[in-house]
């Protein structure tokens, strides 16, 4: 009998150190909450709120995965941007290649690049180094093109 009552107390006992536990635990989650000052790398969690490192993908906190929303939208490009990377990537990188080993301001202009075209020719570089670097730059050109919208998220890429 005096053995269960002993059982009693500790039971009691420890329950009101869940009790304090907790109560610590909400004020500890309510200061954080209430913290504007987030680092330039940090960001809240989406579940919890938690101030964690932006590039993290789980939180840390309460393992809830982060939602990747903040990232596509950095990307988001608006639809004139779309429109024009989309016609670059649409060209062949064999012609735009060709046209800048043949004639290298060609090259940009096939891609559409005219103002670059045109700073290629007045400077004459299309009679120095031009047939090395103007396809070499055109290829990465449409490569940054696909690049962009692949981070877009835009269909197809
Ligand atoms: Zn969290």
């Amino acid at each position: 009998m005096i053995g269960s009552h002993g059982d009693d107390s500790v039971v009691s006992e420890s329950g009101l150190v869940v009790i304090l536990g907790n109560s610590f635990n909400i004020k500890q989650y309510a200061c954080r909450n209430m913290a504007d000052d987030v680092g330039v790398d940090e960001a809240f969690c989406t579940s919890c709120g938690t101030v964690i490192k932006k590039e993290a993908e789980i939180c840390p906190e309460c393992g809830t995965r982060q939602q990747e929303s903040s990232k596509t939208t950095a990307a988001q490009i608006p639809d004139q941007r779309q429109y024009e990377l989309e016609k670059i990537t649409n060209k062949s990188t064999g012609v735009a290649i060709t046209l800048g080993i043949l004639l290298s301001p060609l090259g940009y202009i096939y891609l559409g690049k005219w103002g670059l075209g045109a700073i290629n020719f007045l400077t004459l570089n299309y009679l120095l180094l031009g047939p090395i670097i103007v396809p070499i730059h055109c290829y990465k050109i449409m490569n940054d093109a696909e690049d962009e919208l692949k981070r877009a998220g835009v269909e197809g890429y």
